[in-house]
């Protein structure tokens, strides 16, 4: 597969050195595969997500933010890429859309000297993982929540987890996976990584650099749309609203949050946000309690002060209705 050369790509291959070059030829080879990954994320995306093939990364660039001495963010076109860099390697949380990964390693290449050492994926999403085979053929170590290998295993399998994977399958998999935590010492943090329960999805992982005080949210905390839960992939909103307890919980006023989508945040913006959704929660109860259906939920305005900054509320507003109707 030809790949157009963008201005970002021939400005970084005349920048370059002849190593860089050579690692830029090995790539091309390595990223012929992309069709093959894109087929295999697009079969998963298409429950979730508008596929992969709908969308133009040619004009997208990657702009990378500073957060500390060690710690960026990258924006793209997807989840917000968080990294961590200094003399003991790469460490990256989640991996947007595998037509960017050449240009998101092209930044970590300007940012760093040190070799991919690890991805997270905060979840299952394709806008999350969808660099993992690239990022795995460049030698990065996936860890991810035990159920994001289980969604993404069954995106290769089309559910049938006894089919037997092929050796370019399992390289975007995570081959690390825990079900509580898992805590790295990298780069002068301790990072810990944990799992809350059902949220967004069933495999929502947060990242915690103790000694910078960033906490990666993945999807669950977002600062660009109500709540988004994902019930096909097993989230719940009361895991969600569980979540922003427990953040609020482990952090202090100092605490920056990286959202998937979104800006920087800090406790304010959680704090406000959990307020809302509590509000909202409770007027679906009443609602429930005088004997509306759904329908009549939906129509009935109960969200009207918020929706001019959070958008439509139908997809939350069906999830907490069919959470409370069944407890
Ligand atoms: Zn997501």
């Amino acid at each position: 597969m030809s790949k157009p050369i963008n201005p970002i790509i021939q400005k970084t291959i005349a920048a370059t050195s002849i190593h860089k070059m050579m690692t830029f030829k090995t790539r091309n080879n390595i990223f012929k595969a992309f069709s093959r990954t894109l087929s295999a994320v697009a079969l998963l995306a298409l429950t979730v997500e508008p596929t992969i093939a709908q969308q133009d990364f040619s004009q997208v660039e990657i702009i990378p933010h500073q957060l500390t001495d060690n710690i960026y963010y990258l924006e793209g076109q997807g989840g917000n890429i968080g990294v961590s860099i200094g003399e003991d390697g790469v460490f990256m949380i989640d991996d947007q859309f595998a037509p960017l990964s050449e240009k998101i390693l092209d930044t970590l290449e300007e940012l760093s000297d040190q070799p991919l050492r690890f991805v997270i994926n905060t979840h299952q999403h394709p806008d999350h993982i969808g660099g993992n085979q690239n990022m795995g053929r460049e030698g990065a170590v996936i860890v991810a929540h035990e159920n994001v290998r289980t969604a993404l295993a069954a995106g290769f399998t089309s559910g049938d987890l006894n089919r037997a994977l092929t050796a370019d399958q399992r390289i975007g998999l995570p081959i690390v996976t825990f079900t509580d935590s898992v805590d790295f010492h990298l780069n002068g943090d301790d990072i810990h990584v944990f799992y809350n329960g059902s949220g967004h999805t069933n495999g929502d992982s947060f990242v915690f650099f103790r000694q910078s005080n960033i906490i990666h949210t993945g999807d669950v905390f977002r600062t660009v749309a109500y709540p988004r839960v994902d019930v096909g992939a097993g989230g719940t909103f009361h895991g969600i609203v569980a979540s922003y307890e427990k953040l609020l919980e482990i952090s202090d006023a100092n605490t920056r949050f990286l959202p998937g989508h979104g800006v920087v945040s800090t406790q304010t913006e959680l704090l406000s946000q959990l307020q809302m959704f509590k509000t909202i929660a409770r007027r679906v109860q009443n609602a429930i309690d005088d004997g509306m259906s759904l329908e009549q939920v939906l129509a009935a305005g109960l969200t009207a002060e918020y929706d001019a900054r959070w958008g439509d509320p139908e997809g939350m507003l069906t999830a907490i209705f069919n959470e409370l109707i069944i407890r």
